[in-house]
């Protein structure tokens, strides 16, 4: 039995780009494998926290050549159009999911990684290998990244828990020209969700929002929706009334879980949404993909290098990193998504955060990293 790669990578979003990146940089072999061809929109608000811009450029992926714009405050409003302004602790930049995977995948190909756009509709492990089924062929390697994001075919296949529960959370977005302040996130509440307004590259705007699903299934389709419940916000209605879609139709998505995963499942080791995601009231979701990716490759570098002596050794290590790096935040994260799923929740929590901005930064910084804590090199 051939043993080649020495990674497989499943799926090719942030966690999966940025383990590539990470560990051919370190020359180890790759094959990263990605259902859908690049480049290609996807449902996300598109701030990307400050935290990991250095490492990027460690990885020789400087985003300030995507001309991304700077985000440097939160703007909050309630239902009723009340609005607070907060500086954000760190700050973020604005950019498209369709630019920067892009840009992470052909640096990886660069890099030498071998690439393949395909779905995987299997995978076992025995004899310390992965097999993993992709088209017809079967690939084999001793170390598997499991980077297939938020809700994936594998994870029926490995049963995993979080899958027999329902959510009820829906999101949509689409990007729109017009006007926007540069600068600024805006998170603008309606009934049954909340929904972020920021510009990302080429003045651009992307409008990306999360709605409870029975609230959206009262009406006929996205636009109807949009009209009779996310223009009760006034702040809202002028957004949709002044700007232009530049989306055939918004992309959307169901069943957004917060539910609790395993970091590893059947010796997989979970990078991105695929071990948890944040709420994205946190915005903070691609960071901790990235930084996630980032724990998972250093540890599989040692293991190759043989500083880490056996699997069982690797396994427990990411285990310890990754809740040393991501159990507060998920704690803060998994409180908000409670308090956010209910009506009167996130209407405390917004006149709340009018009342006491201070609040919100507090929030923020409970559920974000900070440049220190994702030193490397
Ligand atoms: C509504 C919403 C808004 C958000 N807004 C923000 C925000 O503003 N800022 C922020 O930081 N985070 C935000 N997030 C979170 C952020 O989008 C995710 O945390 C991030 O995309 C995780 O990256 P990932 O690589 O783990 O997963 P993904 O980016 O989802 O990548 C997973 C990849 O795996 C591929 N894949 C799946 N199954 C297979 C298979 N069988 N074979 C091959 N490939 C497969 C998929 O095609 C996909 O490309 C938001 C999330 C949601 C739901």
């Amino acid at each position: 039995m051939t043993v080649n790669p020495d990674v497989i990578i499943i799926g090719g979003g942030l966690a999966g780009l940025t383990s590539a990146l990470h560990l051919s940089k370190q020359g180890l072999k790759v094959t990263l494998i990605e259902k859908h061809n690049y480049p290609h929109h996807k449902v996300c608000g598109e701030y990307l926290s400050n935290e990991i811009v250095p490492y990027l450029c460690w990885l020789n992926a400087n985003i300030n050549e995507l001309h991304p714009t700077y985000i440097q405050h939160l703007k909050f409003t309630t239902q009723n159009g009340k609005s607070a302004q907060v500086k954000l602790p760190l700050g973020g930049i604005g950019v498209s999911r369709y630019c920067l995977d892009d840009f992470l995948y052909q640096k990886a190909k660069a890099n030498g990684c071998a690439i393949v756009i395909a779905s995987v509709s299997g995978i076992s492990f025995s004899d310390d290998i992965f097999e993993v089924s992709v088209q017809d062929q079967i690939l084999r390697a001793k170390i598997v990244l499991g980077a297939f994001g938020k809700r994936a075919n594998i994870d029926q296949i490995l049963a995993r828990d979080f899958m027999k529960k329902t959510s009820k959370w829906m999101a949509v977005k689409a990007h729109y020209s017009g006007d926007f302040p540069d600068g600024l996130i805006a998170l603008h509440n309606f009934p049954g969700g909340y929904c972020g307004i920021s510009k990302i590259e080429h003045n651009a705007i992307n409008l990306c929002y999360l709605t409870d699903v029975e609230m959206f299934k009262k009406y006929k389709n996205v636009v109807d929706h949009q009209k009779h419940v996310l223009f009760t916000n006034s702040h809202l209605k002028s957004f949709f009334e002044r700007n232009t879609v530049l989306f055939d139709k918004p992309l959307t998505i169901s069943q957004i879980s917060f539910e609790k995963k395993t970091v590893i499942e059947d010796h997989i080791l979970m990078v991105g949404d695929a071990a948890s995601l944040i709420h994205p009231f946190c915005g903070n979701g691609m960071a901790m993909a990235i930084h996630s990716a980032k724990i998972a490759s250093e540890l599989i570098v040692d293991y190759y290098a043989g500083k880490i002596t056996s699997r069982e050794g690797l396994e427990k290590r990411y285990i310890n990193q990754w809740r040393k790096n991501f159990a507060r935040r998920l704690f803060f994260g998994r409180i908000l998504a409670t308090v956010l799923g209910y009506e009167v929740g996130i209407r405390v929590l917004m006149r709340v955060a009018i009342l006491f901005p201070a609040v919100l930064t507090w929030i923020i910084k409970q559920t974000h990293g900070n440049m220190k804590q994702i030193k490397w090199g």
